[in-house]
């Protein structure tokens, strides 16, 4: 429950609004999940607190660390789904990649989560977790060193197809009271829902950062299949409009780099086209490849020569180094465990779910 939400309930028990604001600071604080150790709490209230709520992760189902010091969870979110998170060090920040929903429904064609299909949105509660989780192990505790010092919704789904949960996680990172994470330091990352774009710039104020991976139309409805119903003119729109509504520098744009797809030299004018003069900085992403696929990542060679060309048209850009592959936990590697319900439940009528959630 975000800081509003919580002092409502225990106004509904007929208690002081501060106390959730307590509750709130020890669960996302201090990591405790005990309602008996909150002690600057009366006895008695925590023995109801304990009654009608549970502060609780899901079963941790695999833990492991790369090479490389990334580190990855496998939570079992019931009746056999699980989903990932990744925590990614770095030698001045610390991310943690959340996952917003169990699989995907919008079958991105270069996705491992999308080619999992999708099962159900994750709760409020199930999102949070992942970084009430991961702050707890990997935070310095009495050193106050922080280990997690930004957070990106670039796990498992789409977020914004699951927006009525992911905006009470957006509240409770960026609350003081909750994680205290300023808006530079929590981004959701999206494949394009442009309606949802418009309404996160009113409702919070986080990064945004948009999948775009090709710089027109014919070939990004074949990478991307959302830009069938939204476009990549009315999506860069809607991005410019994030820009000036929450006065952001800047907005970032993936691009995955598949060899022969869309990393030769014209894909790259294409895309310097639609990004100069604009508050845009584009994200290379070398492709990640997993079992099943057809696509191979570009060449090294190719990487290089896509990126130094935007640069000299004046485009801001990097290339994503890849982290944590040798534990499937790079950018689109993330399976979880998922039973695809889409086909089953909704039958093949395209966007069906997304269609739900706007
Ligand atoms: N659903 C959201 C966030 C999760 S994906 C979105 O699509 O933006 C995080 C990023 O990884 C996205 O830009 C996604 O397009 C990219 N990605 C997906 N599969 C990939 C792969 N196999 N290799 C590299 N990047 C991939
Ligand atoms: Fe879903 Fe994002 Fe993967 Fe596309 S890239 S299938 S939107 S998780």
């Amino acid at each position: 429950m975000p800081r509003q939400e919580m002092e409502a309930w225990f106004t509904e028990l007929g208690e002081k609004p501060f106390h959730g604001r307590q509750v709130m600071r020890w669960m996302h604080q201090r990591g405790v999940d005990d309602f008996n150790a909150m002690t600057d709490i009366a006895k008695s209230l925590r023995g109801r607190l304990a009654e009608q709520a549970t502060v609780a992760v899901p079963p941790i189902l695999s833990d492991r660390t790369a090479s490389d010091g990334t580190r990855k969870w496998l939570f079992d979110v019931g009746n056999g789904q699980a989903i990932e998170t990744v925590f990614i060090p770095e030698a001045r920040r610390g991310t943690l990649c959340i996952s917003s929903q169990v699989g995907c429904a919008l079958d991105c064609s270069f996705c491992a989560t999308g080619a999992q299909g999708f099962n159900r949105n994750l709760t409020a509660a199930e999102i949070v977790a992942q970084v009430f989780h991961a702050t707890r192990t990997l935070d310095g505790g009495d050193t106050g060193r922080r280990a997690v010092t930004n957070v990106v919704f670039m796990g498992m789904g789409e977020p914004l197809a699951n927006y009525k949960n992911v905006l009470p996680a957006l509240k409770i990172l960026q609350d003081d009271y909750g994680y205290g994470l300023s808006r530079r330091r929590v981004t959701v990352s999206t494949s394009g829902l442009v309606p949802l774009i418009d309404k996160l710039s009113k409702d919070v104020n986080v990064a945004l950062a948009v999948s775009l991976h090709a710089p027109e139309d014919s070939l990004r409805d074949e990478l991307v299949p959302i830009n069938k119903r939204h476009p990549i003119r009315a999506l860069l729109e809607a991005c410019w409009r994030y820009a000036r509504t929450t006065n952001a520098k800047s907005i970032t744009f993936e691009y995955t780099l598949i060899d022969g797809v869309n990393d030769s030299p014209a894909h790259a004018r294409g895309l310097a086209a639609l990004m100069r003069n604009r508050p845009a900085k584009v994200n290379l992403i070398p492709f990640n490849p997993f079992p099943g696929t057809a696509y191979l990542r570009s060449s090294d060679k190719a990487i290089k020569r896509f990126n130094n060309q935007l640069h000299r048209l004046g485009i801001r850009t990097m290339v994503r180094r890849t982290r944590g592959d040798d534990i499937d936990a790079a950018c689109g590697q993330l399976a979880g465990q998922v039973a695809d319900r889409t086909r089953i439940r909704l039958g093949r009528k395209e966007f069906s779910l997304v269609r739900e959630a706007s």
